[in-house]
């Protein structure tokens, strides 16, 4: 790093630095294959269309599984937290653009990121700033179901491609602690101008929730592990990931919305999951 750049936050704590005690529950066994044509339907179900069946397979995993990352923009929080930035940095409109053809998967991660905060420039001042004047919107439902996943001794991770910064003052508001939370890092010279990104985060990276989940389960041993989130890169995540939930409560991913399984609009009913068994 040259000399003169300062990190926001601590950009030396990569992913293996994390030594977070957990203490992952036993579980029971599902038997759940990511090919379709692998799914065991039992012979009452043996007519049931194998749609149905991998929902309901999938619902098993949420309802017994032991770690559950988030996406956050457009997710956790209501908005996508570069375009505040954006706006609030008065180039809104062209980094709008450049998100929609990074969620539709036309141009890699890292290369989209680099654009867009290569348009922001966003000083240290004006991140602060925004957290302040602008915090960002929780979802509705979200409290309640990420209270109820900890009243259930589950793991609740937030894994973004925002910032680290931003993603932590949401963290805070739902009582996840700091070491779950796996974001991109901003870095500012010394009088507060920007100086880059950290690209060595896997979460600066086309796959990086997918790296993510991995690190989860080999530091954790997880067993099941469920990704929720609205965009195409969260869907990717699976696998790894044993679980993808589709969410378009803020906004609906066409390419997500028509792959994904299963498919929520509200946090509900990931609730009325948690209760009916
Ligand atoms: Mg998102």
């Amino acid at each position: 790093m040259p000399a003169g750049i300062k990190g926001v936050s601590m950009l030396c704590s990569a992913l293996l630095a994390r030594t977070r005690a957990a203490a992952p529950m036993a579980q029971e066994t599902v038997h759940y294959s990511h090919s379709e044509k692998d799914f065991i339907l039992s012979p009452h179900s043996k007519k049931a269309p194998k749609r149905m069946a991998s929902l309901m397979e999938l619902k098993e995993i949420f309802r017994s599984a032991d770690a559950v990352c988030f996406d956050v923009d457009s997710t956790v929080i209501r908005e996508e937290g570069i375009d505040e930035l954006a706006k609030f940095c008065g180039v809104g409109d062209a980094v709008a653009e450049m998100t929609r053809r990074a969620m539709g998967g036309t141009v890699t991660f890292k290369a989209a990121l680099t654009a867009r905060l290569g348009l922001i420039r966003p000083s240290y001042e004006q991140v602060q700033k925004l957290i302040s004047d602008n915090p960002p919107q929780l979802t509705p439902g979200i409290r309640e179901l990420v209270s109820r996943l900890h009243q259930r001794g589950v793991q609740v991770f937030l894994v973004s491609g925002g910032f680290q910064s931003i993603v932590e003052h949401v963290a805070l508001q739902l009582n996840i602690p700091t070491a779950n939370v796996f974001a991109n890092r901003l870095k500012f010279y010394f009088n507060g101008e920007y100086a880059g990104f950290d690209e060595t985060q896997p979460t600066a990276e086309s796959g990086g929730k997918g790296k993510v989940i991995t690190h989860l389960k080999e530091q954790f041993h997880f067993k099941k592990v469920v990704m929720i989130g609205d965009g195409a890169t969260d869907m990717e995540a699976c696998p790894p990931g044993d679980c993808f939930i589709g969410f378009g409560g803020n906004v609906v991913r066409k390419q997500v919305k028509e792959k994904a399984k299963w498919y929520i609009t509200h946090f509900d009913e990931l609730l009325k999951e948690l209760e009916e068994r």
